[in-house]
């Protein structure tokens, strides 16, 4: 169950309301990186989990994401506490309003449309979706995309905290921030804590590929290095060995029934081209700058 807790994770202290600024704190609250991004990764993650350690770690996380939902909300919400008034009062004339209100980003939707309450949108507007979240049950792969998760959340939070001089917001920021850090470090631990954990799941490799480097883009920038080259890589560059490499003719084919392969070769036959060259749309209109054509009206290769 979920308890609610009336004092924030961490006091949030907003020196004054900047609509423009909480257009773009609202990348951490409803966007791909955000705090209920994170929150509904983990939670839905640790519902189906059946270690117990994992799953005690994921309900511990999730329901700090939600905390941080919070804060960073919170920071939206004192930051559009200015306008949030304004819009709703009338205070001002209609000039001076509408000023206020397009002060930046997406302040004025914010204003008209949210009357100043934070909205679960990045920071363009984009709504919330659960396709932010790419869980897909595997221990050793979510764990992998959880560590991606909380470095991308990690440099969001660095770049916000980049764009405001308020210190109470850099502060707080910079807390959220660090948080990231402190999850990425419970997650890699939990990672490798299941050994092995590599190659995910449970087939292994096909020994044929798994250390061979194919060297696809030749030319100048052609580079090596301990991802393609050393003990661990054959390192392949020769084209004809790049090509086939199970050794067959490189080619597709599958078996059909008789009766699929007598309708595919009539399918094939009815929809066959010619070597005969037809007049089209294209060169009956043709003029100046439509290069060569047969039959021309005043185009570059008059017959
Ligand atoms: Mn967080
Ligand atoms: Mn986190």
């Amino acid at each position: 169950m979920f308890m609610h807790n009336k004092r924030l994770m961490y006091t949030v202290r907003v020196a004054e309301p900047n609509p423009a600024l909480a257009t773009l704190m609202l990348e951490q609250f409803g966007g791909p990186q955000g705090e209920l991004a994170a929150a509904m990764r983990y939670f839905t993650q640790a519902l189906a989990e059946e270690d117990p350690g994992r799953r005690d770690m994921l309900f511990d996380i999730a329901t700090e994401e939600l905390s941080h939902l919070e804060v960073i909300g919170s920071i939206v919400a004192m930051l559009n506490r200015g306008i949030k008034g304004q819009m709703a009062e009338a205070a001002m004339t209609e000039a001076e309003l509408y000023m206020a209100l397009n002060r930046g980003g997406e302040s004025h939707t914010t204003a008209v449309l949210f009357g100043g309450a934070p909205a679960l949108v990045n920071s363009a507007g984009v709504p919330w979706t659960a396709a932010y979240i790419d869980s897909i049950g595997d221990p050793t792969c979510d764990l992998r995309s959880n560590i991606a998760a909380e470095s991308r959340a990690k440099i969001v939070y660095e770049r916000l905290i980049n764009v405001t001089d308020d210190p109470g917001i850099k502060e707080a920021l910079g807390f959220l921030m660090t948080r990231e850090v402190a999850h990425q470090k419970s997650f890699e631990k939990a990672l490798y804590s299941i050994q092995p954990n590599f190659p995910p799941g449970k087939l292994p490799g096909d020994g044929k590929y798994t250390d061979k480097y194919y060297n696809l883009s030749q030319g100048s920038g052609d580079a090596r290095g301990p991802w393609n080259s050393g003990d661990q890589w054959e390192r392949i560059d020769d084209p004809e060995r790049q090509m086939a490499v199970d050794g067959g003719d490189g080619q597709a084919s599958v078996q059909l029934s008789a009766a699929d392969e007598a309708t595919v070769i009539a399918m094939a036959e009815r929809m066959a081209s010619t070597p005969d060259d037809p007049v089209t749309g294209a060169e009956l209109g043709a003029g100046p700058g439509a290069g060569r054509t047969r039959r021309t009206n005043g185009a570059d290769a008059r017959p």
